[in-house]
């Protein structure tokens, strides 16, 4: 009895677990959104990652593959945590860029999150600003940009 009683409560623990390590309760979103995008198009990556909110210098984000785990700068994304929604979706992409390297995708050219060009998209906005700009400002594109991030 007692031992089924703790395997029970183990089972119950691991079923809570729902990303087998730790993800920033602030980021939780993001991070559902990029599996449920991911999963629309068929796609089942592992939920082990490990996302957290620290201070980065001259980052937004960054990926760590010995630790399995995608930083996100506090300086940066702490303010835009405010609930508007053209400040979520920047974090949004931020998180979906920082994954995409844990999903094992490079940085590449054109109307992409993994575009870190200065040049993207003809504006001159520097990393991917200019994705998200696009991705705010028009929402048809939003379905392509998402189709090319995770389709490469
Ligand atoms: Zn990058």
């Amino acid at each position: 009895m007692r031992l089924s009683l703790i395997i029970l409560t183990l089972v119950l623990f691991s079923c809570e677990e729902r990303y087998g390590l730790y993800v920033d309760d602030r980021l939780e979103i993001a991070v559902d959104d990029f599996y449920k995008e991911a999963e629309s198009r068929g796609i089942i990556y592992p939920k082990n990652v490990t996302v957290e909110i620290k201070k980065l210098h001259g980052l937004i984000g960054q990926y760590n593959r010995d630790t399995n785990t995608v930083t996100m700068n506090a300086d940066w994304i702490l303010p835009k945590l405010d609930g508007d929604s053209l400040n979520y979706n920047g974090v949004k992409l931020a998180v979906f860029h920082e994954l995409g390297h844990w999903a094992g995708k490079r940085h590449r050219g054109g109307r992409s999150i993994m575009n870190t060009n200065p040049d993207f998209g003809g504006c001159k906005c520097g990393d991917f600003v200019g994705t998200m700009q696009l991705y705010n400002k028009y929402p048809e594109h939003r379905k392509e940009i998402l189709d090319e991030f995770f389709n490469h």
